[in-house]
């Protein structure tokens, strides 16, 4: 029981231990699901932030797509840019000549200025590529190559003109750069140089390998170099570490290249390698040899760079090479002293010099058999001359006279590879043809400055055109305005116009009407006329009567003097005198009255005022009144009229009346043509007075010649009021 207990106690000890443990892990699971929590509500933000941000990465990814499309469309920009630079370039390289000849000539050395030795070389027109030996006192021979270095030229003004190649050899063309020249011109000097003033070999590369740091981002490079030389026909491998007996051959690969099966190519990621790899070639060359100068004389040195290139951007691929090759000494022997090995090595060398004469001549002339096969040289090199391929020849030349004939068959040696043979005779031909060239370069040089001006006043005369049309073009526009503004006047005038001609026509159409109507009224007018003339002669001839009946009663009254009471006799004398009046204007007033009273019914005012001139009826009733009182004057003698004051005193106021007075109690103002009196009544009926007068004058010649006493004063006052009263009723 105690045990039992003790393990009782044990067992609740440990539980309770076990409980707090369970406790204190619940305490920290409980934790740690706060903490959870914590980070399940932090990561689901982040995951709403995600996926708010999603339409913004969507943005950023279309983004990146269009710039990805624009960077391919660059890409493919920028591939046909570079092939376009490649072809240009190389249309550059070929206009400038596949084959290229620079000659360069080494200075005088210490052993032959204290030898005395002479120049023989004349560089006075070296800048135009003219280069002359002078063969004696007074003969020069002149050659002419692409470039002519004097001893004064350095090593970067020689390796100038060959950097372009460098280029050509990257892009994938294949390059020969080699010397050429007797032993001790300066072929070594030229191609390797020494460590402190390299030469265009190790130029070459490392201008080569700036070009490849240059275009790393578009191309991959991958370039390995061999050195070897060709000596007795035999290539020798000068990177081979080990000394093998294999006969190294020249083969054709299954793409068209020729390789050397089984020649070291040291890979070379650097200038350094290169050099490193060109030391090691050049101290192999030196094993073997007692004598390093002399071997290398007879021997071809060619260092050839395999450039494999890759275009990042559009995947191409090209292969191509560079042969830099410092040839055996180019001098003859003479055949006399040498023998054995000497004779053989002065063959071969002969061999294979001539047969790169011949490789180059052929390819100058373009022929169609190229002998790349009779020598090694030429069947190493057989990829780089010719072709697509540029070559390079540094033509080295001694200053000496001593070295003269080496000198002249190096440069016709080398005028052979240029393809241009350049004689004295021919020189001269060529020069003609250059200063004619040259002629026609200025004459042109000349009309183009002269067509540049004509072009620059042209284009002057052009801009002030442009402006003397703008000008006009204003002024025209000003004037067409014009032309608008007046075009509308016209059309409104035109209508006006024709609102006048419809009115013209309508005014004609009433002056036809009215001239009608004229005719007519003067046919009745004449017919009038003709009817007053009728009564008129009826009045003369009743008249008459009257007269002779006056007559009578004045011969009864001269009879009867002093009987018949005065008084009477006035009556009775006015009554014979009113009568034939009365009866002369019973008749005329009737007939007027009869006849017009009808027109005059229908004729406006003004047109009365016209014809009413025609017919001066109350003129000539005051003229007939006149002429009856006129009649009376010759009756001097008649004791009626002298003993009668009132006739006298008639006759008297008519007189005034006639000679202008206001006197005129006798004619009625109503009949007499006073102007003042006719305006005031436009209605009223105008007399011409003188018609009148002339008509009662007519009439009144029985008057005249009865009793002729007219006072042709009293005629003439009437004439004189005619002519005023025509002025009025004008
Ligand atoms: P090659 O290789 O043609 O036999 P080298 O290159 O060995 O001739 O030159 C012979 C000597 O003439 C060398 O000592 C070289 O330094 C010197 N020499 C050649 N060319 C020049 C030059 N342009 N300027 C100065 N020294 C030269
Ligand atoms: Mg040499």
């Amino acid at each position: 029981m105690g045990l039992q207990e003790i393990k009782l106690k044990d067992a609740i000890s440990m539980r309770d231990h076990e409980k707090k443990s369970f406790v204190k892990a619940i305490n920290e699971l409980g934790k740690n699901i706060e903490i959870m929590k914590l980070e399940q509500t932090k990561l689901s933000r982040d995951a709403h932030e995600c996926a708010n941000l999603i339409p913004d990465m969507d943005k950023m990814l279309s983004a990146i797509q269009t710039q990805v499309t624009k960077f391919e469309d660059l890409k493919q920009k920028y591939n046909e840019e570079v092939a376009k630079r490649k072809k240009l370039y190389n249309q550059v390289e070929e206009a400038k000549g596949n084959i290229r000849v620079f000659c360069r000539c080494r200075p005088l050395d210490k052993h032959e200025v204290s030898a005395g030795h002479t120049m023989v070389v004349d560089f006075s027109a070296s800048k135009d590529g003219d280069l002359g030996i002078v063969t004696g006192s007074s003969t020069k021979k002149l050659y002419r190559f692409d470039r002519i270095y004097t001893p004064n030229d350095g090593q970067v003004d020689v390796f100038a003109d060959a950097s372009p190649m460098v280029i050509s050899v990257l892009d994938g063309y294949n390059v020969c750069i080699f010397a050429y020249g007797q032993t001790g011109t300066g072929k070594t000097f030229t191609m390797e140089g020494t460590e402190k003033n390299r030469g265009v070999n190790y130029r070459t590369l490392e201008a080569l390998f700036d070009t490849v740091e240059e275009r790393k981002d578009t191309f991959s490079f991958n370039i390995s170099i061999c050195v070897l030389e060709v000596y007795n026909e035999q290539i020798r491998d000068l990177l081979a570490t080990s000394r093998t007996t294999k006969k190294l051959e020249v083969r054709q690969a299954s793409e068209g290249a020729h390789h050397v099966p089984g020649i070291v190519e040291a890979k070379v990621e650097s200038i350094r390698e290169v050099w490193n790899a060109l030391q090691a070639g050049s101290n192999a060359r030196a094993v073997g040899s007692n004598n390093v100068n002399e071997h290398s004389s007879r021997s071809h040195c060619m260092i050839c760079i395999t450039v494999k290139s890759k275009n990042l951007l559009n995947g191409e691929c090209t292969k191509s090479k560079l042969w830099l090759v410092d040839l055996a000494g180019s001098e003859k022997l003479a055949k006399t002293n040498v023998q054995g090995d000497r004779l053989k090595e002065a063959q071969n060398i002969n061999r294979s010099l001539s047969a790169l004469g011949d490789v180059i001549s052929a390819l100058a002339s373009k022929s169609t058999h190229i002998p790349y096969r009779n020598s090694k040289l030429t069947h190493l090199l057989q990829d780089s001359l010719g072709g697509d391929s540029k070559t390079v020849m540094y033509v080295q030349i001694s200053p000496s006279e001593h070295d003269m004939s080496e000198t002249l068959s190096s440069l016709n040696f080398a005028t052979r590879v240029r393809g241009v043979e350049l004689g004295p005779a021919k020189k001269q031909i060529d020069y003609s043809e250059l200063q004619k060239l040259k002629s026609s370069l200025d004459k042109a040089k000349q009309d183009l400055r002269l067509k540049d001006e004509a072009i620059k006043k042209l284009e002057e005369n052009y801009q002030s055109l442009e402006i003397k049309i703008k000008c006009k073009d204003q002024m025209h526009k000003n004037q067409q305005d014009q032309v608008d503004d007046v075009t509308g006047q016209l059309e409104l005038k035109t209508q006006l116009c024709k609102q006048l001609e419809k009115q013209t026509s309508q005014l004609s159409d009433e002056v036809k009407e009215k001239q009608d109507m004229c005719s007519t009224l003067q046919k009745r007018v004449i017919e009038l006329e003709n009817k007053l003339k009728e009564r008129t002669q009826m009045f003369e001839h009743k008249l008459s009567i009257s007269e002779e009946k006056i007559k009578k009663l004045e011969y009864i009254l001269e009879r009867q003097d002093g009987q018949v009471d005065s008084q009477m006799l006035n009556q009775k004398i006015k009554e014979f005198e009113e009568k034939p009046l009365q009866q002369v204007e019973q008749l005329d007033f009737s007939a007027q009255t009869q006849s017009f009273s009808s027109e005059r019914s229908q004729i406006a005012p003004s047109e009365r005022k016209t014809w009413s001139t025609q017919t001066p009826v109350g003129v000539m009733t005051h003229n007939r009144r006149i002429l009856k009182s006129s009649n009376r004057l010759p009756s001097h003698g008649s004791a009626l009229v002298r003993g009668t004051e009132s006739l006298r005193e008639l006759r008297r106021k008519h007189d005034a009346h006639n000679r202008g007075g206001v006197e005129n109690t006798f004619i009625p103002p109503s009949v007499i043509s006073d102007p003042s009196v006719d305006e005031k009544r436009p209605g009223a009926r105008r007399v011409d007075p003188s018609k009148a007068f002339a008509r009662l004058t007519r009439s009144g010649k029985s008057f005249a010649v009865t009793r002729n006493k007219i006072n042709i004063e009293q005629a003439q006052r009437v004439k004189e009021r005619d002519v005023n009263t025509r002025v009025w009723s004008r």
